[in-house]
């Protein structure tokens, strides 16, 4: 089967050819570790979590390697660390903020139910690499110093003419565009305004490090290289695929890419740029100031991540995404079917259709709705229902045992299991002595708590009633 992938700069679906098959290399902006990731957040790591799967199906698990790095280095975390620990040293206090916060979106991420990628590499722990790409660039006349900044000159790029992608081209904008539409307070010590910072001073009390060859004072690299650095460190000069969030592709890929094809005097960086939509709460654009702002986190502490997760991929990852209350309702609805049908079913490979629908550009809707499919043929037939469950677990799900999951929800909702029993045993006397309207009470009782009653026969014929929350 060939797999399919959507590529942003030649804005087309194209067969996925990996440079190595033996070695597959994929690259994902990581979170910048000052605070809690919120929903939007999630959305890339689960889109990219469920390519990385399929790429270790396709490839086998030992040829795909995953780098999703760490960004902690940033003004965020300054600023974080001097409100959150004023009494300490700021590299103290930015180390505490940056260990903290990696922990908790480790936390989060797993609950979700995705994999760890293979390599998380941290900024602060390549700097060497960044200043020896820096010094690259400045050498071959892609970069300039001025005023302890290194600065990155996208017409100098366009320029060259050298079999050099033109600067512009993944975001889909003209240079003279971005020249013209470019702020007037453009900072003195830039040649154009369209320049970018590679390297630039840090302040007192900041965390910095010795600056690339001309610079004499320490400084701290601006947020693109770092990416640039990470990238060739673990993957290479060129690799397969680049992804990210669609906020993310100007100015930081575009930015990406043109360092590291200026750096090596390459036509690409990575072959294949992918970049999953936007997520809206409710309808309206996530912001702090309209108190929509949800944090995984949150989330969590009411459904449980396997929720989330099918939540988000129920639509189609390039497509914008509505995120609402009655969609993570009807996701818990649809999980709780789908772990009471595959009952802890063991099997051994996903459906094709599941492996169809995920190679023709990670289509994840037309992969939930071949579950609803696998599914009902799962009710009555021992295989089917292997290979259901096989199918969830290969896209995240049934990270739980079925007792864990009915479990899990009981406790949630506060419902105690001897309670009920021992009302159900109240309400079977009831009845046997023909005492409807007791009977009937008790029913009520624990419907308004939410517990539902099941009449039926055991295999013997005696009647028997089961319960489960609604
Ligand atoms: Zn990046």
């Amino acid at each position: 089967m060939q797999l399919r992938l959507y590529d942003t700069l030649t804005r087309g679906k194209r067969p996925f050819v990996p440079l190595d098959p033996n070695h597959v290399r994929m690259y994902v902006c990581g979170p910048t570790v000052y605070d809690f990731a919120h929903i939007g957040n999630a959305r890339p790591v689960i889109v990219f979590d469920v390519l990385f799967r399929l790429l270790r199906h396709v490839y086998g698990e030992n040829h795909v390697k995953y780098v999703r790095n760490v960004t902690d280095v940033d003004d965020k975390i300054n600023d974080r660390a001097a409100r959150d620990y004023p009494g300490l040293p700021l590299n103290e206090a930015i180390r505490k903020v940056t260990e903290q916060t990696e922990r908790q979106f480790h936390e989060d991420v797993d609950a979700l139910g995705a994999l760890r990628p293979t390599v998380e590499p941290r900024a602060t722990e390549h700097i060497a690499e960044m200043r020896v790409l820096i010094e690259k660039l400045v050498a071959d006349g892609f970069a300039y110093v001025a005023e302890d900044h290194v600065l990155f000159s996208p017409q100098a790029m366009n320029a060259a003419n050298s079999g050099l992608p033109r600067y512009g081209a993944l975001a889909n904008r003209s240079l003279d565009e971005m020249i013209a539409g470019a702020r007037v307070d453009v900072a003195p010590y830039k040649r154009d305004n369209t320049d970018f910072v590679l390297w630039k001073p840090a302040k007192p009390g900041e965390p910095s490090w010795p600056s690339p060859s001309g610079i004499a004072a320490p400084g701290r690299p601006g947020w693109h290289i770092e990416c640039s650095a990470m990238a060739w460190k673990h993957l290479g000069e060129q690799f397969d695929i680049h992804g990210g969030g669609i906020d993310l592709v100007f100015p930081h890929h575009e930015n990406e890419l043109a360092q590291s094809c200026c750096a090596f005097h390459e036509a690409r960086m990575a072959n294949t740029w992918m970049h999953n939509g936007f997520l809206q709460v409710e309808g309206e654009k996530m912001s702090k100031s309209l108190g929509n702002f949800v944090t995984i986190r949150e989330l969590l502490a009411d459904w449980p991540g396997e929720v989330l997760r099918l939540n988000m991929l129920r639509t189609h990852y390039r497509s914008p995404i509505d995120w609402t209350l009655r969609g993570l309702e009807e996701s818990a609805r649809t999980l709780d079917d789908w772990y009471a049908v595959a009952a802890d079913a063991v099997g051994d490979r996903p459906a094709e259709a599941i492996v169809e629908a995920l190679s023709d550009d990670l289509n994840t809707a037309q992969a939930i709705a071949a579950l609803h499919g696998l599914r009902n043929a799962a009710v009555s037939d021992e295989q089917a229902r292997g290979t259901f469950a096989a199918s969830l677990r290969f896209l995240g799900f049934l990270g739980q045992s079925a007792a864990e999951w009915k479990g899990r929800k009981q406790q949630a909702s506060g419902i105690d299991p001897k309670w009920v029993e021992g009302l159900i045993s109240d309400r079977a006397a009831a009845r046997g002595r023909k005492d409807f309207k007791e009977s009937d009470r008790i029913r009520d009782e624990l419907a308004a708590k939410g517990v539902v009653l099941k009449d039926g026969k055991d295999a013997d014929g005696k009647p028997v009633t089961t319960w489960e929350l609604a």
